[in-house]
């Protein structure tokens, strides 16, 4: 988590420098009304949008930590936490990259977990088959609110919920770091929006990296592995600045 009270400038990279050259460039972004300035290191050549995720990912914390700050000036309290799951059994929509991602995740995982994971995410993907969801759930159109309904009245845990925690806090997808809520925990966990005070973000990664990875398309959470799996090798003909410059444009 970047440390703006010190630094006003916030530093975010991505990429091995042993991997190839990597190019570092200044920002100001307009967050909220208020200028932010950015160090951003990235690839300099052609990359695919999840080689410079952690850069959309430290973001996203900023402005969740942002947001939360903001909330507490005006008098209401985060009540995520960590040992609370309440929302982890909705569905989480991820971008392609993020998909990848967290395929990779898995795949680093030491023995016996990682097969533990893989199960998980294997019955994850028959309960969706077993009622019928998969094509809703790949293809929802503008049936989303009514899709993420069905799939919550399955009761499916996420993957990565161990003990009512997230398993792979550092590594989350955007969306989970953007969901907080200032409402009764407990309300999380029923398949219906009321009683959940959401609190806003001043912008929006998540959407941004889906509208740039998949043009407004998503997947969820639980299709991340058959995805990797079964999806052609994800394109990488942009460079790490073309990818940042189209997700930040997005903001
Ligand atoms: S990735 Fe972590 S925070 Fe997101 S739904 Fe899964 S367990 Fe919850």
């Amino acid at each position: 988590m970047p440390d703006i009270e010190n630094d006003p400038v916030v530093r975010l990279s991505a990429g091995d420098p042993a991997d190839g050259p990597l190019a570092t460039g200044a920002a100001t972004l307009v967050i909220g009304g208020e200028p932010i300035a950015f160090e951003l290191t990235v690839p300099a050549g052609p990359v695919a949008v999840d080689d410079i995720l952690p850069i959309f990912q430290g973001l996203s914390s900023l402005l969740a930590e942002r947001a939360t700050a903001k909330a507490a000036a005006d008098g209401r309290t985060l009540s995520c936490r960590a040992g609370c799951g309440a929302c982890c059994r909705q569905l989480v929509p991820v971008a392609a990259a993020e998909a990848r991602a967290i395929a990779r995740v898995v795949r680093a995982l030491p023995e016996p977990r990682q097969s533990a994971v893989r199960a998980r995410f294997n019955a994850a993907v028959a309960a969706v088959a077993e009622a019928g969801l998969f094509d809703q759930l790949t293809d929802p159109g503008e049936r989303r609110f009514e899709t993420g309904r069905a799939y919550f009245r399955l009761g499916i845990a996420c993957p990565f919920l161990e003990d009512e925690a997230c398993s792979i806090h550092p590594d989350r997808p955007l969306s989970c770091r953007e969901y907080l809520v200032s409402s009764p925990a407990e309300n999380c966990a029923a398949p219906t929006t009321e009683g959940i005070e959401k609190i806003v973000l001043e912008a929006d990664p998540s959407l941004a990296v889906l509208k740039a990875d998949l043009r407004d398309g998503w997947l969820p959470l639980v299709h991340s592995l058959v995805f990797d799996e079964t999806a052609p090798p994800s394109a990488r003909d942009r460079t790490g600045p073309e990818i940042l410059a189209d997700v930040l444009g997005r903001l």
